[in-house]
């Protein structure tokens, strides 16, 4: 489980983040949906530890990670990443880049990166580089990669807006298995509404640094808390 706790931050005396509290259990996702500029990976960043926030706490499994006096670097987290632009090694293998953040023995980590490349069916890719792969391809890779060391935090920031329209939809469909299916708690963001109303268990609505709305993806689609909520979610039929 992860908390977000009042969260701040600030960037020359201006509220990027604004007293932001979320909650995710193990196996569910939030969205995190709002303008360019709201927020959103700056929230991400101080999640995953790349940035420190100005005022309040993280806690993952009941650890705290980040708080007053307190910074646990990004690598003792357990948080998993997958960034639109966070790409894969590409001098690496497809097998080398799966086990690139696995410990242990080789035959565990070997077994790991096999049960991951099935898991997003693509056994039999592991000695290809990555210049081999199509686009969608190179996805499932970064989530196996992301998943393998099962962190119990995933950030995914935009992960699937490089890809066209066709495979997002198997892609989605294909990660929010495995992430249920491995108990991943997960915060998503994106720009994309109906991105939100497939994938959510909860969606946050963010605007100006500060969460405006959030609920059960059906309440705050249907119920939205202002016009601008409402707007936000009119393209979607
Ligand atoms: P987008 O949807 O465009 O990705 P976002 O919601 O992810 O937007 P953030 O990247 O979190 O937005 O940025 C929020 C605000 O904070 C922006 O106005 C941005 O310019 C500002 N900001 C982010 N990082 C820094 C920084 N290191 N220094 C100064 N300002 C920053
Ligand atoms: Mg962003």
């Amino acid at each position: 489980r992860l908390i977000v706790d009042h969260l701040s931050r600030s960037f020359g005396g201006r509220a990027v983040v604004d007293d932001v509290s979320l909650e995710v259990a193990a196996g569910q996702v939030t969205c995190l949906l709002g303008p360019s500029g709201c927020g959103k990976s700056t929230t991400l960043r101080m999640i995953a530890g790349v940035d420190r926030p100005d005022g309040g706490r993280i806690l993952i499994d009941g650890a705290e990670v980040a708080g007053p006096g307190r910074h646990v670097p990004p690598e003792h987290r357990s948080v998993g990443l997958m960034f639109q632009d966070f790409a894969l090694f590409p001098h690496l293998t497809v097998t080398e880049n799966v086990a690139f953040g696995l410990k242990g023995d080789r035959a565990a980590r070997m077994r790991r990166v096999d049960e991951l490349l099935e898991r997003v069916t693509l056994s039999g890719f592991g000695a290809k580089h990555p210049h081999q792969l199509s686009g969608g391809e190179q996805q499932r890779v970064a989530l196996a990669r992301a998943l393998a060391p099962r962190p119990k935090v995933m950030l995914m920031d935009e992960p699937f807006s490089g890809l066209d329209n066709r495979l997002r939809d198997g892609i989605r469909d294909t990660t929010l298995d495995i992430l249920k299916d491995e108990g991943t708690a997960v915060v998503l963001v994106t720009h994309e509404p109906d991105e939100a109303m497939r994938m959510a268990d909860e969606i946050a609505l963010m605007r100006g640094g500060r969460i405006v709305q959030s609920g059960a993806p059906y309440n705050v689609y249907n119920t939205p808390v202002d016009k601008a909520a409402a707007a936000f979610f009119s393209d979607i039929n």
